[in-house]
């Protein structure tokens, strides 16, 4: 059997930080003499900052405006996930080390620019587990496009069939699925719901990572 490679995507799956992006929106709403609510927030989550930011505050700015507004935002998020840190999900940890001692190859696939993940991967010690993080910053097209993950992949040396992207996103699963990999989508962090997970195409759909197992992924894989 081929080596299974696992394709992790990071917020909402390995981490959750949700409320240092909110803390990040906020923080950067009262710089820029801006209203913003949790509802305001609730309604662009996993938008990307160019259109949150037209969408919020500015609806005629231009790329330059959006990049260092977007650029403003993100150097807020790392300043809150410093203060408050993070900590890994649920079943990660075990998983993680399930996998390395099963010899499986791992990977990162994420939309985040690379200065979020550096830091992420660095607070959760979890670097060494990757042969490859791929980030926002090296596609060209966003998920559900299948780049980040297909380029992932690519690095590992795995083929799509061999890879099982963990996911918490239905644009993920949708990348996964359009990539020819499977998924597995966990819904512990809440954002979608188990049922559009499903819809998006996921193989298996689980409350928390805590309920998955290195021998269910290597079924997964053999195609059982
Ligand atoms: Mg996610």
């Amino acid at each position: 059997m081929d080596t299974p490679a696992i394709i992790w995507d990071v917020d909402g799956t390995l981490v959750d930080t949700a409320e240092q992006h909110f803390r990040a929106w906020a923080r950067l709403a009262t710089e820029l003499n801006q209203p913003f609510t949790r509802a305001d927030f609730a309604a662009t989550f996993g938008m990307r900052n160019p259109e949150i930011l037209r969408q919020l505050f500015f609806p005629l700015a231009d790329d330059e405006q959006c990049r260092v507004l977007g650029e403003r935002k993100e150097d807020l998020y790392r300043a809150s996930v410093r203060e408050q840190g993070t900590m890994l999900l649920p079943g990660v940890a075990a998983l993680l080390a399930g996998f390395e001692a099963a010899g499986f190859l791992q990977a990162v696939g994420s939309s985040a620019p690379t200065g979020n993940l550096d830091l992420l991967l660095g607070l959760t010690n979890i670097r060494r587990f990757f042969g490859a993080v791929v980030t926002g910053d090296d596609v060209r097209r966003g998920k559900p496009d299948p780049e980040v993950f297909l380029t992932a992949a690519t690095k590992l040396g795995s083929r799509p069939e061999q890879c099982v992207v963990f996911e918490d996103a239905v644009a993920g699963v949708e990348a996964a699925k359009a990539g020819g990999m499977r998924c597995v989508a966990v819904t512990f962090v809440g954002h979608h719901s188990a049922e559009k997970l499903c819809e998006a195409g996921a193989d298996l759909v689980v409350e928390s990572l805590d309920a998955v197992t290195v021998s269910q992924i290597a079924a997964l894989v053999r195609g059982k």
